[in-house]
């Protein structure tokens, strides 16, 4: 692992008190000991993560955590390589104010930042540590969902890491089924989603 040349940071139990920050979650319940904690900085510090671990026998476990909100431990792992998109945090409102792209480490507070300056909104959580990434691919009702629906139902693309390191996305053009795949599936199907479009309203 340490071998990987990654532009991120490969946190171990011996990193001290920024590996116990990573592995802080919402719940204490939901928080293992991990062997790895991996924060990419760019999408692609993710294949070559993905890559060692399916290389080693037994495959290691991976799991991945966005906001670490959840009450599952679905985004820890005893012993295996958490993927922590903490560093994947940016908020991006398009030009025309129309949609907005996040990164799958941000919380909903990153994004109300952008919004409330631009005086857009987007179907959200009510609680700005919930992390976008969870929410989203889970469901996601928010306050604006009686009038524009779930945060799911309003996704217009996703950047996509797969299991076997290809980095695509996902729409409802671009790999459809994948798209439809993704939405709603987020605790067993085993792809990265770093990146998420929506539209602001
Ligand atoms: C206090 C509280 C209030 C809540 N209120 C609401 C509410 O009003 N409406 C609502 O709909 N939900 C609500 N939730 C539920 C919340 O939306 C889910 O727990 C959600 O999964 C949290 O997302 P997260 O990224 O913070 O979680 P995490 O614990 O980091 O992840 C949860 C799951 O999503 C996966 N995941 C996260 N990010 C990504 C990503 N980028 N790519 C692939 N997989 C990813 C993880 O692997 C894990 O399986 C609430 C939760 C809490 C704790």
């Amino acid at each position: 692992m340490d071998i990987l040349k990654i532009q991120g940071t490969i946190l171990t139990p011996d990193s001290g008190e920024a590996y116990t920050a990573a592995l802080k979650r919402n719940s204490d319940l939901s928080s293992l000991p991990a062997k790895y904690v991996v924060q990419p900085a760019v999408y692609e510090d993710i294949p070559p993560v993905l890559a060692y671990a399916t290389s080693q026998t037994p495959p290691i476990e991976i799991a991945v955590k966005g906001g670490g909100a959840h009450s599952s431990t679905w985004a820890s792992s005893d012993g295996g390589i958490v993927i922590d998109l903490s560093k994947l945090n940016k908020v991006t409102l398009a030009e025309d104010k129309q949609s907005i792209t996040v990164q799958g480490g941000a919380y909903w507070g990153d994004v109300y930042e952008v919004t409330s300056k631009a005086k857009v909104d987007v179907v959200g959580s009510p609680l700005w540590f919930v992390g976008v990434g969870g929410f989203t691919l889970g469901g996601g009702f928010g306050p604006l969902t009686a009038e524009h629906g779930t945060a799911v139902d309003n996704l217009i693309s996703a950047t996509v890491v797969l299991a076997d390191g290809r980095i695509v996305r996902a729409s409802h053009n671009e790999e459809p089924d994948l798209f439809w795949a993704i939405r709603g599936r987020f605790q067993t199907l085993h792809s990265i989603c770093p990146r998420l479009t929506a539209p602001s309203c």
